[in-house]
């Protein structure tokens, strides 16, 4: 999934908790801010792995995106890393519930949108000088729905 579509879903969960009173718009904007940092393990990974443009932030992109030079993805997106995130959101539950409910929902979104339910079918790719762009036609409906859900939900 694609960085927007990791803002999208957690910001649009966050923001109907906004309206039931439970969380802040400032919490609701940190909770899709946090959805998309969880990728940064891509950018490490590639630090370690790569063998040029270590700390190039297209180069990790453009492996991210097509190359696939190799697995990009460290154990916080896998079930070993879950179990562990989930108990440091536990942990953290006693301190603040609001900032672990945060960091739960930018969590396990992306998790859930990562697997690769709307990777299948048709893409839309482009190269804009040398990075790559790459969208699913499937992705492109839930980001418009998103962002439907999300501009509902403000205007209620
Ligand atoms: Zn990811």
């Amino acid at each position: 999934m694609n960085p927007q579509t990791h803002f999208l879903l957690p910001f649009f969960i966050s923001i109907i908790l906004m309206k039931l009173n439970v969380m802040s718009w400032k919490f609701a904007l940190i909770a899709g801010i946090i959805g998309v940092i969880i990728d940064i393990d891509h950018y490490i990974e590639h630090i370690i792995h790569a063998k040029s443009n270590r700390f190039s932030l297209k180069a990790t992109w453009n492996n991210a995106i097509k190359l696939h030079r190799f697995t990009e993805r460290s154990f916080i997106h896998h079930w070993e890393g879950a179990l562990v995130l989930s108990l440091l959101f536990l942990i953290i539950l006693f301190f603040n519930w609001q900032i672990s409910l945060v960091l739960a929902i930018g969590y396990y979104s992306h998790l859930l949108l990562d697997y690769p339910f709307f990777e299948t079918g048709k893409s839309w790719r482009i190269k804009l000088g040398d990075v790559y762009v790459t969208e699913s036609y499937s992705e492109l409906i839930v980001d418009g729905t998103l962002l439907f859900g999300i501009l509902c939900v403000l205007l209620i």
